[in-house]
C-alpha cells in the first residue's frame, strides 16, 4: 500500500490523534503528518488527550495542538472530531491509549488509519493499519511510508525536523532500538532537507529546570532501591515529593532510563504517582537485552508496550505498589539472574 493521502480525494478535514501522555514520537509524528497534509492542501488538526512536556513545545506547529482535557480547547477538539472526514491515529496500538478522547474518536464516522510501531496492534479499530513493530518509532514508520511512496526526499524542513525528533526521542538519541541501518539512511535523507540535528538534541535534552535536576539527584540518592541479585532497580515518586521539588508532569521524562546506566543492570521500574489521579500509580518499565517489559507490564500492571519499554498502572498506595512490583520481579527471577 502506497502512503498517499491524495487517495482520499474527497478528504479535506483530517484529525490526527495520539496517545495519552504524548511523548516526542507521538508529538513529532503527529506534527510531521500535519505539515505533510497541509503541504498537500488538506486541513489537519492534531488533538492529544492531555498535556505534553514543555521540551517539545519548540517544535514547528506545536502551538496549534489541541489538548482534549483543556477545558478551553475541548469544544474546539470535539468540533474538529465531528467535522473530520478522516482520522489518523498515531503511535498507539489500542483505542484505550486515546485516554479521555477514546469515546469521541471511536464514535466518529470518519474512516480511521493507524500508523504505529507497538507490538500486538488491535486489528479491528482502524480501517487501514500501518503497523511496523520492528521499527524504532512511529516517525520511522512514516519515513518508511514516505520513502516507499517516493516522497521522502521532497518533504519540507518542518516535516523533516518533526520526523527526526520523533525517532530521536523514541531511541534515547539513537542509543537503544536503533541498530537497523536503514534508520541512518533516513536520517541522512532528513539532513538533506536542512535539519540541524545537534540543535534538535539540545532543544529536547538541554532544557531541564532547576527543580528537575534537584529531583533527579534526590530520586537517585534517596528513592532508588537496587535489587542487586535481580539486576533491577525500583524508583518511586509521589505527588508530595513532586510538589516539594516544584516539578511538573514532563519533568520526570527519561528518569526511568538512568538506573540502567549502572553496570550490569537489566531492568528499571519507575513508580510515579499520577498527578491527575492521586492514588493511581503509573509504572514505567525499561530493560536492556531480552527481558520482556511488555509481558511483565501486561501480566502484572494492566499495561503493555514494547519489549524494552513498557508501562502500566496500579490503583493502590505507594507502599502497596512497591510490594506488587517486587512480587512481579520475583516472578521473573530466573530471567533476571
Ligand atoms: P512510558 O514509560 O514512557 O510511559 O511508556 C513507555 C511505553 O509503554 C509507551 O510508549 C507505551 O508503548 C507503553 N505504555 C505505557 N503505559 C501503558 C499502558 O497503560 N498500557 C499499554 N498498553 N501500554 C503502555
Ligand atoms: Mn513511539
Amino acid at each position: 500500500m502506497i502512503f498517499d493521502l491524495t487517495n482520499f480525494e474527497l478528504t479535506n478535514n483530517v484529525v490526527i490523534c495520539a496517545h495519552v501522555n504524548p511523548d516526542g514520537d507521538a508529538i513529532g509524528s503527529s506534527l510531521a503528518l500535519k505539515h505533510y497534509l497541509e503541504r498537500k492542501g488538506k486541513q489537519a488538526t492534531i488533538i492529544v488527550p492531555n498535556i505534553f512536556p514543555d521540551f517539545l513545545k519548540w517544535m514547528p506547529g506545536a502551538d496549534s495542538i489541541l489538548i482534549y482535557t483543556n477545558k478551553k480547547q475541548q469544544e474546539q477538539a470535539k468540533a474538529a472530531i465531528e467535522g473530520a472526514e478522516l482520522v489518523i491515529v498515531c503511535d498507539l496500538n489500542q483505542p484505550n491509549r486515546l485516554g479521555y478522547m477514546e469515546q469521541d474518536i471511536m464514535a466518529s464516522k470518519a474512516p480511521r488509519i493507524l500508523i504505529d510501531h507497538h507490538l500486538d496492534p488491535n486489528p479491528d479499530f482502524c480501517q487501514l493499519t500501518f503497523s511496523e513493530p520492528e521499527m524504532s518509532a512511529t516517525g520511522e514508520v512514516i519515513c518508511h511510508l514516505l520513502s516507499k511512496a517516493g516522497e521522502l526526499d521532497d518533504i519540507s524542513h518542518d516535516e523533516a525536523v518533526c520526523l527526526y525528533t520523533a525517532m530521536m526521542c523514541d531511541t534515547g538519541a539513537f542509543s537503544f532500538n536503533s541498530n537497523r541501518p536503514i534508520i541512518y539512511e533516513y536520517i541522512s535523507r532528513l539532513m538533506a532537507r536542512g535539519i540541524d540535528k545537534d540543535q534538535i538534541y539540545r532543544n529536547v535534552f538541554y532544557t531541564a529546570s532547576e527543580g528537575r535536576l534537584r529531583l533527579q539527584g534526590f530520586l537517585l540518592y534517596v528513592n532508588m532501591k537496587v535489587l542487586h541479585d535481580r539486576h533491577t532497580s525500583i524508583m518511586t515518586l509521589t505527588n508530595e515529593e513532586r510538589r516539594r521539588f516544584k516539578v511538573k508532569n514532563g519533568d520526570t521524562e527519561g528518569f526511568v532510563n538512568i538506573p540502567l546506566t549502572m553496570l550490569g543492570m537489566r531492568l528499571s521500574i519507575f513508580i510515579n504517582e499520577d498527578t491527575e489521579h492521586p492514588g493511581t500509580m503509573k509504572l514505567s518499565l525499561r530493560s536492556i537485552g531480552d527481558f520482556p517489559c511488555d509481558q511483565m507490564a501486561s501480566r502484572f500492571f494492566g499495561g503493555g508496550g514494547h519489549k524494552n519499554a513498557s508501562g502500566g498502572k496500579l490503583h493502590c498506595s505507594m507502599p502497596e505498589a512497591i510490594e506488587k512490583v517486587k512480587a512481579a520481579i520475583d516472578f521473573y527471577a530466573e530471567m533476571l539472574k
